[in-house]
């Protein structure tokens, strides 16, 4: 990897979010913790310079899409395609632009190094369709992977982790300390197993965004309080919901944030 790296002159831009893994034993427990890959249409947002990409097409894949917007780096997935004519589609451009759903057919996984500047608008515009997808297995700092996972009464519960946990099982798998990627970044990186639940929860995402965002933005008022930004009479919404009004957003478990969303819908 240093040896492409070098001949391509590809020197990271703190823009692009660029910091490279090359340890070939990272690079092969973050696909194997992607689950079987067979015949399954891959997804990696940001090959960069291709480690992750080199050790996706070592598995027997129906196809690899790659979606990157650093032009350099398209040249060397160019490169890469000559060895898997058949295997590797490449996507110039900005991810947050494209429509996965157009790619290959489904199951698909995701496996991304994520640029860590667009990493939580890619994950919402997933979660958005997340039935189309198996997995998503990505890297995220370790700071948004705890609010991914985190559980009621942590201080890294919050919007993040309700609008995940509702329609998928996530798991934290492993951290990746700063001094493993080229350039090292200033925190550890955690990577995410992200699979949609069988029977997700019934609930309006749109009503869930809209409560969950009133409810965090004060997090430390009651919700008969908080909730005032979103209904003028949040005692009656509470009370639709059988929520206890002096509690608070952090106290309440995914399931309760799904009563408070069902009974804003239709209030
Ligand atoms: N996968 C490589 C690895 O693990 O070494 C590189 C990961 S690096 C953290 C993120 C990559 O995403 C970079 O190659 C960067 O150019 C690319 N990138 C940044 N923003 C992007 C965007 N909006 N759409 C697609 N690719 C992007």
């Amino acid at each position: 990897m240093k040896e492409v790296i070098n001949a391509h002159g590809l020197r990271a831009k703190r823009s692009l979010g660029q910091n490279f893994l090359l340890d070939p034993s990272i690079l092969s427990h973050i696909v194997k913790a992607a689950g079987s890959l067979e015949s399954r249409t891959v997804i990696e947002v940001g090959p960069g310079p291709g480690g992750l990409t080199r050790h996706i097409l070592d598995h027997p894949i129906d196809h690899l899409y790659v979606i990157e917007m650093d032009s350099r780096c398209i040249e060397i997935m160019e490169e890469l395609r000559e060895h898997y004519p058949k295997q590797l589609s490449i996507i110039a451009g900005d991810a947050l632009k494209v429509d996965c759903l157009q790619l290959g057919k489904p199951p698909r996984k995701v496996i991304s190094n994520l640029p860590y500047n667009v990493s939580v608008p890619l994950l919402f515009q997933w979660l958005e369709h997340i039935k189309d997808f198996e997995s998503l297995t990505l890297l995220f700092q370790k700071e948004v992977a705890k609010r991914i996972t985190a559980q009621p009464r942590t201080s890294d519960y919050g919007k993040l982790s309700i609008m995940t946990q509702w329609c998928c099982d996530v798991s934290m798998v492993f951290d990746i300390p700063p001094g493993a990627f080229l350039p090292a970044p200033k925190v550890t990186s955690t990577l995410v197993n992200i699979r949609p639940k069988s029977s997700p929860l019934n609930v309006d995402p749109k009503a869930l965004q809209a409560v969950t965002q009133a409810g965090f933005n004060q997090r430390r008022k009651m919700l008969r309080a908080s909730l005032k930004s979103v209904v003028s009479d949040p005692l009656s919404l509470l009370e639709k919901a059988r929520i206890d009004p002096t509690r608070r957003a952090e106290e309440l478990s995914v399931e309760e944030f799904c009563d408070m969303a069902n009974a804003f819908s239709t209030f």
